[in-house]
């Protein structure tokens, strides 16, 4: 299945914000489990129009969601407005500068990655950017796939971690608790639900029944090994179908891997 990536170019004057911002927590979900780097949102600071022009497009065939602005001001408050993956910002700016810009974002407490664009020779620019909060440089003028491959690389580092866990057709939501086999949700107990995301989260290694035990502990109260044979042989049969098995190790306890 393929989501529909939405582009688009705010323009605006004298620090005005946008009306139609796109709400970003649905888009996120969107993009949940599709390539990381579809619809990126890129906040593009630049005061230079032809440059700003170019880039902007050059971002949007990356498909990047890219909100581009033309002063400090209005990138300070565009970025007080949750969305903002990567912010790609100039130094020489209308209105406030981007040290100041990124000064006031740190002074927030936000961890929004940053990559400057400065010039050429300037050792210090770079120096005090660093020092201010900045992530990343780049010296103009640079080529647009190095910038792409910057933005990518800050993304990535700065990504949240998923609630997600998935293994072949086997996928744990561990924010919604649901659980999926090749896309179907399936019922689990509370107990079952923590055996298999333990062993999930330990795949591919070889888990104790004791090791599974302390895991659910905080769900239930005695838990015998028996139990665990129980619950391991009740997740098999609802595991059908999923390209995961769960492997017994006598001796040893079990092995959840991907099967052949
Ligand atoms: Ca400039």
């Amino acid at each position: 299945m393929r989501w529909r990536t939405f582009h688009r170019k705010v323009s605006l004057k004298n620090g005005e914000m946008p009306h139609n911002s796109p709400a970003p927590t649905d888009e996120r979900i969107i993009t949940r489990g599709e390539s990381k780097d579809m619809g990126l949102r890129v906040l593009l600071v630049e005061d230079d129009a032809v440059l700003a022009d170019g880039l902007l497009r050059a971002l949007q065939t990356q498909d990047m969601t890219v909100t581009q602005v033309a002063d400090g001001l209005a990138a300070d408050r565009a970025l007080q407005e949750p969305g903002t993956e990567v912010a790609v910002l100039d130094i020489g700016l209308p209105g406030i500068d981007g040290f100041e810009v990124v000064r006031r974002l740190r002074a927030r407490g936000a961890a929004t990655p940053v990559l400057l664009l400065t010039a050429r020779d300037a050792v210090e620019d770079r120096v005090r950017g660093l020092e201010t909060g900045a992530d990343d440089y780049l010296v103009k003028p640079f080529a647009t796939a190095e910038l792409v491959a910057r933005i990518r690389a800050l993304a990535r580092r700065h990504a949240p971690p998923s609630t997600t866990i998935a293994l072949a057709g086997l996928n744990l939501d561990r924010a919604t608790r649901r659980a999926r086999v090749a896309g179907n949700p399936i019922d689990l107990s509370v107990r079952e639900w923590g055996v298999l995301e333990y062993l999930l989260q330990h795949a591919g290694r070889v888990v104790s029944k004791q090791q599974i035990i302390e895991a659910i502990l905080p769900w239930g109260e005695d838990v015998t090994q028996n139990a665990v044979e129980v619950y391991v042989s009740r997740l098999r049969l609802k595991l059908d179908g999923s390209g995961v098995a769960i492997r017994t190790i006598r001796g040893f306890g079990y092995l959840l891997e991907a099967a052949e």
